[in-house]
């Protein structure tokens, strides 16, 4: 039985394109990739629905090297969708060598997104990843050039498809004629489509050449100050973002909140002392407490709690410093 390894975003197309291959009786296992700025969660619930394997990957490291200095460079925000896919198809054809798979799939459509999905893209996308006679898209092989497992007769080139451009309604025909009930909206899920995900995230890649993964996992929550070039403070802006910045933080933070009234979890990454006047002024600012008077913050850095005194910072500073 011939085997293929299905590039698996969780989306309608890659369970469209997974289960179309599958149904010539190829064995099919998904492979879903995680890192700071996108999950697995999608893939998980539609391998499940549709009943194939699939294998999650953290590729932080790689993707962050890429991240960088994209060749291609960056789309609308900082998503540079045309290498992170190089890379995506290079792990994967990595992966298809070593485990002795014979293809990879991919859900893409010719056509529907005009930058990464042109004709020109998916070829270069294919060429650079190093497997270019490995990559099946069955949503569109008909319109593509055959690769080496259609032109061997692994699979019958015939039974796949020739979908292209924005519209969905192929496809949505396709999903009822399979079964296939629910699926996600298209599009959605990668942080570096987010503008103002983006706009934080440059600012950390500009200012702080060590990030780790901390750093980029604090970008998801809160408000974001920069006080000149001495650090950053997060503050939460809802419960949910409270209680995310509670469990992110790190002996190492500073985290701050009010003693009497109810207010934001405040947090300093990395514990820079200098910044907590700024910080505790901050959390009154955002708290219930009245704007004219001190009141007491409660900080803790390193399993230690001590109370300091602020007043609210003045609007002008908070709008100076926001990111
Ligand atoms: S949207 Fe995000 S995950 Fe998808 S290709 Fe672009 S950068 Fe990569």
């Amino acid at each position: 039985m011939f085997k293929a390894i299905a590039l698996f975003s969780g989306g309608l197309d890659s369970m469209l394109a997974a289960e179309l291959v599958r149904r010539q009786n190829i064995d099919v296992l998904c492979l879903t990739y995680t890192t700071p700025f996108f999950n697995a969660q999608k893939a998980q619930a539609a391998s499940r629905q549709i009943n194939l394997p699939l294998e999650v990957e953290d590729i932080t490291t790689t993707h962050l090297k890429m991240l960088k200095s994209p060749r291609y460079g960056y789309g609308k925000n900082m998503n540079p969708c045309i290498d992170c896919h190089t890379l995506m198809l290079q792990i994967a054809g990595e992966r298809m060598k070593k485990s002795g798979f014979d293809f990879i799939i991919t859900g893409e459509v010719l056509g529907q997104r005009p930058m990464s999905q042109n004709k020109q893209s998916l070829y270069v996308v294919a060429k650079n990843s190093g497997y270019p006679d490995y990559i099946l898209r069955p949503l569109s092989a008909q319109l593509l050039e055959p690769i080496k497992a259609e032109r061997e007769n692994l699979i019958d080139r015939s039974k796949l498809l020739f979908i292209q451009g924005r519209g969905r309604k192929d496809q949505i025909k396709l999903a009822a004629d399979f079964g296939i009930v629910k699926y996600a909206p298209p599009a959605g899920g990668c942080l570096l489509t987010d503008p103002m995900f983006t706009k934080r995230l440059r600012d950390l890649f500009s200012h702080q050449e060590d990030h780790d993964i901390h750093d980029l996992d604090l970008l998801k929550y809160g408000r974001h100050f920069r006080a000149d070039d001495q650090g950053k403070i997060i503050v939460g802006r809802n419960n949910s973002d409270n209680e995310n910045l509670r469990e992110l933080s790190t002996d190492d933070d500073i985290v701050l909140f009010m003693a009497d009234f109810p207010g934001p979890h405040v947090v300093i990454p990395h514990g820079i002392i200098a910044l907590l006047p700024f910080a505790a002024a901050l959390c009154v600012r955002y708290s219930d407490a009245p704007s004219d008077s001190e009141a007491n913050v409660i900080y803790q850095h390193k399993k230690l709690s001590n109370i300091i005194k602020s007043k609210s910072v003045a609007k002008e500073d908070c709008e100076k410093w926001v990111i």
